[in-house]
């Protein structure tokens, strides 16, 4: 009750706190897992990657996509109008560092954006959702935390770890 009543009182304020750490906090969609779907929930008999789970891995797919160019445009944006924003040789060179983070992020958007193309292909020939490695399942929760898996987590661990003999 107490803790009712007290959320009650600090509701004005954190309703500006929400409001200022959403404008600063622009997480990048490279980085965050895409979330913006609801899991998938199976019934008992049906049939991996059945007609409704290919759309539901095609929705989130396509959502991330877009969610990433908008991304993209974003950047080029901001850099355009930062650009005209400092005729200071001084303030550019900082910003031209800022400018190089930036396109590496777009960089590695790009080449997310590649990976997702290439995963909505194997959809259309529905040859999705399957080791490359051992060809079993890999798995609706899998999938759902990285829809552009190829591997199953045993096959992608060994290969890290041997990854890892050779370069470290
Ligand atoms: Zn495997």
């Amino acid at each position: 009750m107490a803790a009712k009543a007290k959320a009650k009182a600090t509701a004005t304020k954190k309703t500006k706190a929400k409001k200022r750490s959403s404008s600063s906090a622009r997480q990048s969609a490279v980085d965050s897992q895409f979330r913006n779907f609801t899991p998938y929930q199976p019934k008992k008999s049906e049939q991996y990657m059945n007609d409704a789970q290919l759309a539901h891995f095609r929705d989130i797919l396509n959502n991330w996509r877009r969610e990433l160019m908008e991304e993209v445009d974003r950047t080029v944006h901001h850099m355009q109008d930062e650009a005209a924003n400092f005729p200071d040789p001084a303030d550019r060179a900082t910003q031209e560092e800022e400018f190089s983070i930036e396109l590496r992020t777009r960089d590695r958007e790009r080449k997310l954006i590649k990976k997702i193309d290439q995963t909505i292909d194997r959809l259309d020939q529905e040859d999705y959702g399957y080791c490359d490695t051992c060809g079993i399942e890999i798995g609706l929760r899998r999938l759902e935390a990285r829809p552009t898996a190829t591997q199953c987590v045993d096959c992608k661990s060994l290969d890290e770890i041997k990854e890892r003999q050779i370069h470290g």
